[in-house]
């Protein structure tokens, strides 16, 4: 390890040194405030990136991350960790659904950003440049939007470097949530990443802006899993836990601004061509069916009667 303290940005962390602090920085030409932990492990070991917040509604996701933030303690760890629970804070505080409300984008199609961009895309820049690009590994953690209901999964993306992909796919199965999902997202998280020859995943637990106990489970569980299968932390080598793979994300969109109503719920396994639910005009027209492209189960549900043009209606995993 060439420099022994950890840094981001004007924060910094000896060696055995945890620090909690904000990293302010400009963003559309105002001060934008980011919260993060610096854990300095007292071992050499591996870089782990852990973010949140990404969707600031995505609350277990964010519950999960303030744990780790809070519970993760230098001594014995081996490598370093950091973790920022809540990237979106205006999302965050507006209780803004997919967007950010600086600029109204969805932070998650916009990376690895852009500095010259709009204020999402000078945000992802910012923490791309600064927090990720610091990575040996990188978790994303979301769950269900305030509209969304979800069966957990974790998502990898096959970026075509061989090696990269494979240890993606690793860390997706040692995550421990059962349905895993090879996807490509333009401009997300776990795909900029990946691209840029980082190892990542992106997990999925929680929705309708409930985090229940067990939903924030899923992601500190898997982050202990993870951690122990990279030595970073004591208790050994987690067990393998069985897995479904699912190769195709399969996303269904409302062709019309009108009301949605879904006909299947998360979990259920469907069959191509299987109508998945309608969205219909005022007087119950049917304005769209949405087809299965293919044979699978679902994996989230838009949950709200309001759906707008282009919004996503569902997806299934094939
Ligand atoms: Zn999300």
């Amino acid at each position: 390890m060439s420099d022994p303290v950890l840094k981001v940005g004007t924060l910094s962390a000896a060696r055995a040194e945890k620090v909690y602090g904000v990293n302010e920085f400009s963003v559309a030409g105002q001060p934008y405030r980011l919260p993060m932990w610096l854990i300095n492990g007292n071992h050499d070991g591996p870089t782990l990136v852990v973010t949140a917040g990404v969707h600031a509604a995505e609350y277990a996701s964010i519950a999960a991350a303030l744990e780790l933030g809070r519970s993760l303690e230098p001594h014995d760890l081996h490598g370093r960790a950091i973790v920022v629970p809540v990237l979106d804070m205006p999302a965050f505080t507006a209780r803004s659904i997919y967007v950010c409300p600086l600029d109204g984008k969805n932070p998650n199609r916009v990376f690895p950003g852009n500095p010259n961009g709009t204020a999402s895309e000078q945000i992802a820049d910012w923490v791309f440049r600064n927090v990720i690009s610091q990575a040996t590994y990188y978790v994303d953690l979301h769950g269900g939007d305030l509209i969304e209901a979800l069966v957990p999964f974790t998502i990898f993306f096959r970026s075509g470097n061989e090696s990269v992909d494979k240890v993606s796919l690793e860390l997706a199965k040692v995550f421990g949530i059962h349905f895993l999902v090879c996807s490509e997202t333009p401009g997300s998280t776990f795909c900029a990443a990946s691209r840029a020859g980082i190892p990542s995943i992106l997990a999925e637990s929680g929705g309708q802006g409930i985090w229940t106990p067990e939903h924030v489970a899923d992601h500190t569980r898997g982050l202990n899993r993870l951690m122990r299968h990279l030595g970073m932390i004591s208790g050994g080598k987690p067990e393998p836990l069985p897995f479904t793979l699912l190769e195709k994300f399969l996303w269904l969109r409302s062709e019309h601004t009108a009301f949605w109503y879904p006909a299947v719920a998360v979990n259920e396994k469907v069959k191509a061509g299987q109508n998945l639910g309608a969205v219909k005009d005022y007087e119950g027209r049917v304005l769209q069916n949405a087809i299965s492209p293919g044979d699978g189960v679902v994996l989230f549900i838009v949950t709200s009667l309001a759906i707008n043009q282009t919004d996503p209606l569902l997806a299934v995993g094939a």
